[in-house]
């Protein structure tokens, strides 16, 4: 899986990935930058 990393500015892996469900009923990927650890997150809609 892979999400944009604000600080990197470039799509990185993303480690620890977990899958959580917004109170909106979105599924959203939540993990961390496998480069510098920085929390990312990525809707992945319905
Ligand atoms: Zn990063």
């Amino acid at each position: 899986m892979e999400a944009y990393c604000l600080k990197c500015k470039q799509q990185r892996e993303v480690k620890n990935a977990e899958e959580v469900m917004t109170d909106k009923g979105l599924r959203r990927l939540k993990g961390q930058c496998s480069v510098c650890n920085t929390n990312v997150s990525k809707m992945l809609g319905k």
